[in-house]
């Protein structure tokens, strides 16, 4: 089954405490397409400038992405720029220029919406909002976002709250979220704001799920060496829900079955800048790690 993914395509400049580079490929359905293109096929909905260049969505098509939903708009690509700390979870936003991004009205393709899975990477709620109502034929979504969505456009991103059945959080944005400073109890709290599940992502120390009728938790697949983590959450994204769409199925074990191997495409994304490492493996790659993070955490 396809997965719909809408979200940024971006230019990303990154300074770990080892290294930096500047305008490499990032954005959140980049992030999510590659790995979700493990699985599944992705049909991906977003918006470049005319700096993006027609290489980047020639590798992503390679990987069995459909790129006829993102449109190449007069002006530049969206640009982030952020700084990770010597513990890789703090990490500082410097820069966030919207660019092409400001004034995107997505425009989902016919042949899109009829899709059951959808996944809102990291964007404006409003425009979260406004390519899920054209997602017509959706019957699982889930949503992702950003501190920056909660501080400025909190009311938007509560109404698609409302309509998403699963979220994907890290820990200080539960927290800036809720106002809660306990996980457990933001994660709670989140679940009275709408959807069925929330994953909570923690960064190095895993991930959480809980929902109305599963709880799990897992621990991060314990790479060698991070080189940089930007990307990490939307490659999780695109490995959880890749899987689900591939094997059709959200059950709670298979939910469970998820959250291994988000982790595990995560894993790879962190070991390279940009999508340098997720890129260059193949989903027998994918399946020897999850196969190692399955005997990690068994009895
Ligand atoms: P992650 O590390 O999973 O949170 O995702 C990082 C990616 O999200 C980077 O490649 C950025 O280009 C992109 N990004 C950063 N800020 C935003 C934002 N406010 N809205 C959408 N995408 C963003």
């Amino acid at each position: 089954m396809t997965v719909v993914a809408v979200g940024t395509l971006a230019f990303d400049s990154i300074e770990t405490p080892y290294d930096r580079r500047e305008d490499a490929l990032g954005g959140s359905a980049t992030y999510f397409a590659y790995a979700a293109s493990f699985f599944t096929p992705v049909q991906l909905v977003g918006v470049v400038g005319k700096d993006f260049g027609a290489g980047h969505l020639a590798d992503l098509q390679k990987r069995g992405v459909d790129t006829a939903g993102v449109e190449v708009a007069d002006g530049k690509s969206f640009r982030w720029s952020g700084r990770y700390e010597a513990d890789w979870n703090t990490r500082h936003t410097l820069d966030t220029q919207l660019n092409v991004f400001e004034h995107f009205d997505p425009k989902v393709p016919g042949d899109y919406r009829t899709s059951p899975y959808v996944f809102l990477a990291n964007a404006a709620p409003d425009i979260q909002m406004k390519a899920l109502a054209q997602c017509t034929g959706a019957r699982f979504t889930m949503a992702d976002t950003m501190n920056l969505w909660i501080d400025i456009a909190r009311d938007g991103l509560l109404e698609l709250l409302r309509k998403v059945d699963g979220v994907v959080l890290n820990d200080e944005e539960a927290r800036l979220l809720t106002g809660e400073r306990h996980l457990l109890r933001a994660a709670r709290k989140v679940l009275e704001l709408g959807p069925r599940f929330v994953v909570l992502k923690k960064g190095e120390h895993g991930a959480f799920l809980i929902g109305r009728d599963v709880h799990f938790a897992l621990p991060a697949y314990p790479v060698d060496e991070v080189i940089d983590p930007t990307g990490a959450g939307d490659s999780f994204a695109g490995g959880f829900l890749g899987y689900l769409a591939s094997v059709r199925n959200t059950d709670p074990r298979t939910l469970r079955r998820a959250m291994l191997y988000g982790t595990v495409t995560a894993s790879y994304c962190v070991e390279g800048f940009s999508v340098e490492r997720i890129g260059a493996i193949d989903r027998s790659k994918v399946e020897s790690r999850f196969n190692e993070l399955f005997s990690l955490v068994s009895l």
